[in-house]
């Protein structure tokens, strides 16, 4: 998953789905399974898309207990705050075999349990959705965007049956993309629920691309499906650039993971009616965006980038303390760092090396994720391991009440992003011959490849194996990813031959929150940070600058105005009024701390040969 502007789904359980299949198509395209017979079957109609409903029945045969109890999923592999699901579903009905209605009693307010039937339960329910990402659902008239936590009614005495569904097309001109197995009857069919809960489908006219990747290990098909208002040329472009993403991941790892069917699906929607997502699944990851390729010239590449990386890192290399995933609760993980902020790093690094970034694009992006957490407050209360923690509250989780996460959260995406950054760089400069590439290897080598979910201390004692020097190690996680410090990125950068300075040193700084113009008044419109000037003069969120200075203050321009009077260690006199009532008082200007990365002048060959082997495409070394 990708942070959620955008963020990101890192569960399922694999175990259970060694036995599952998986297959993007249209009809047309592959051989179908023979059928497997299934207790549990699905049947999606989409007779009323103009109002973003479906209509869903689900049979259940065989049901041996009393009472079936059917539940709406309230949380999404991969996302980690708790959903609720069933708030879209309503006129649930259920019947027996003959059609006769059965007692329908809400037991919680996301499960049911059905009485008095004869061996079968049949539920009919209406389903409503319209927000396309990776964990809702979205139903119109251009497409059926599922994904399948938020869609289907399951009973837990079904978890290890297989399930089938059938998509009644509302449109002859729509197809079906997902990691689904097609059988010979033109149902899907899924070996368990865990693996059925991982499945999204998309059902539209879209575009598909394919090609074929192999290595000594296997051998697959990558589809990338594309539901979009731009051209096949823009398509073709973009294609381009997903091969070479998906060539050069497998080097870091050596080889492609087993996709349990031969195939992997890029599902994406670039319309202007969907918003920004992306979400990795086994076989498969949902990828959206409101941009159009053109509009955002290829820039849905990054999350491409970072999606696929999920399928070593996260889909199979996985954190223990995410197992098994529980559709009841939000699951919570101290790895969220290494399972998404590495995952960030390479996201970014990959287009590097395939050349999707130039290198000063590259480095602004380094150095945008380093400000973030340099600078933010946050890491004085918590570790990166703490961060990871807060997923619960932070993973697009909803609440009412305002927080202060500027100042007390900082996302394990971009705190992982600089702690791969500092363990690669590490690596590169203290031990010869090493890297991150090595340790991703290694560890998709002992415990991706394996299945075996791996602990917080097997992460340190593989870098313990890496380095044969344990005591590195320990420090490195005591440090860095335990506590709350931060390497000396001058000296590290300065290896690579770049150097590390800040970008304005003489630019009177007072504050980074957003000032918001309203009514011909200036705003703090988000927190103020700890230990910024504004922060120390009693100035926060929702307040108003009034003066500064001389300088009455009614606009973003008048601030910045009133700023370049001053100098670095300068004091004014500043007015403010807060609830309603007015203040003044002195503020000292600090030196904006913000810090830029620009390649040194005279940097030595042994530095830039190192900086090649580190930012250039694998495919060279
Ligand atoms: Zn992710």
């Amino acid at each position: 998953m990708v942070e959620r502007y955008h963020l990101g789904k890192d569960t399922v359980v694999r175990l259970l789905f060694a036995l599952s299949t998986s297959t993007l198509l249209s009809l047309s395209l592959l051989a179908a399974e023979p059928e497997v017979p299934s207790s549990v079957s699905y049947q999606l109609s989409f007779d009323n898309v103009v109002h973003h409903e479906a209509a869903i029945q689900v049979r259940f045969d065989a049901v041996n207990s009393t009472h079936l109890v059917l539940s709406m999923s309230s949380a999404s592999p991969g996302r980690y705050a708790p959903h609720a699901f069933a708030k879209n579903i309503y006129d649930l009905k259920a019947m027996d075999s003959t059609g006769k209605a059965l007692p329908l009693q809400r037991i919680s307010p996301s499960q049911w349990s059905v009485a008095q039937h004869d061996g079968t339960v049949i539920v009919q329910y209406r389903l409503y959705g319209d927000w396309g990402d990776g964990t809702y659902n979205q139903i119109d008239r251009t497409h059926a965007h599922l994904n399948m936590p938020a869609t289907l009614l399951f009973a837990e005495n079904y978890a290890k049956h297989p399930a089938t569904l059938r998509f009644k097309l509302p449109d002859a001109n729509w197809k079906v993309a997902t990691q689904l197995q097609l059988q010979a009857d033109g149902s899907y069919i899924a070996p368990d629920l865990q693996y059925l809960m991982d499945s999204p489908v998309e059902l539209s006219a879209f575009s598909q691309r394919s090609w074929k990747v192999a290595d000594q290990q296997s051998e697959a098909t990558i589809h990338l499906v594309l539901h979009h208002q731009g051209t096949e040329q823009q398509l073709d472009s973009f294609t381009e650039k997903a091969k070479a993403v998906v060539a050069e991941q497998q080097k870091i790892f050596g080889e492609y993971p087993k996709f349990d069917y031969g195939q992997y699906v890029f599902i994406a929607d670039y319309l202007p009616y969907v918003d920004g997502d992306g979400m990795e699944h086994r076989n498969s990851t949902i990828l959206t965006d409101e941009r159009s390729l053109k509009e955002a010239d290829y820039a849905q590449i990054e999350t491409l980038s970072h999606e696929f990386f999920h399928a070593w890192n996260v889909e199979r290399l996985r954190p223990a303390d995410l197992e098994p995933f529980d559709f009841q609760r939000a699951n919570m993980s101290r790895n969220l760092w290494f399972a998404e902020g590495v995952t960030n790093y390479y996201g970014k690094l990959t287009l590097s090396r395939t050349g999707h970034f130039e290198l000063q694009a590259y480095l602004d992006k380094v150095v945008t994720a380093l400000n973030k957490v340099q600078y933010s407050p946050g890491r004085q209360f918590f570790p990166a391991t703490g961060m990871s923690e807060l997923a619960p509250f932070v993973d697009a989780a909803v609440s009412v009440d305002p927080t202060n996460y500027a100042n007390s959260f900082i996302s394990y995406y971009t705190y992982g992003e600089v702690i791969g950054l500092a363990l690669d760089l590490t690596l590169r400069t203290e031990f010869e011959g090493l890297s991150l590439d090595l340790l991703m290897r290694q560890l998709w080598l002992e415990f991706g490849k394996t299945g075996i979910p791996y602990t917080e201390q097997d992460l340190e004692q593989a870098l313990a194996k890496l380095t044969n020097n344990p005591a590195f190690a320990r420090s490195f996680f005591s440090r860095f990813i335990q506590g709350q410090e931060l390497p000396d990125f001058a000296a590290l950068f300065a290896e690579m031959g770049l150097q590390l300075t800040q970008a304005k040193p003489k630019q009177a700084f007072l504050t980074s929150a957003t000032l918001l113009e309203q009514n011909k008044q200036l705003k703090v419109d988000s927190n103020t940070l700890i230990g910024s000037p504004l922060y120390q003069a009693g100035v926060d969120k929702g307040d108003l600058l009034l003066k500064l200075g001389r300088t009455k203050l009614k606009s973003k321009k008048q601030w910045d105005k009133a700023l370049a009077q001053y100098k670095v260690g300068d004091t004014a006199e500043l007015s403010f009024s807060s609830r309603g009532k007015t203040y003044t008082t002195q503020v000292t200007f600090a030196a904006d701390p913000a810090l830029m990365l620009t390649e040194l002048k005279d940097a030595t060959q042994k530095q830039l040969h190192r900086r090649q082997l580190w930012l250039g495409s694998l495919s060279n070394t």
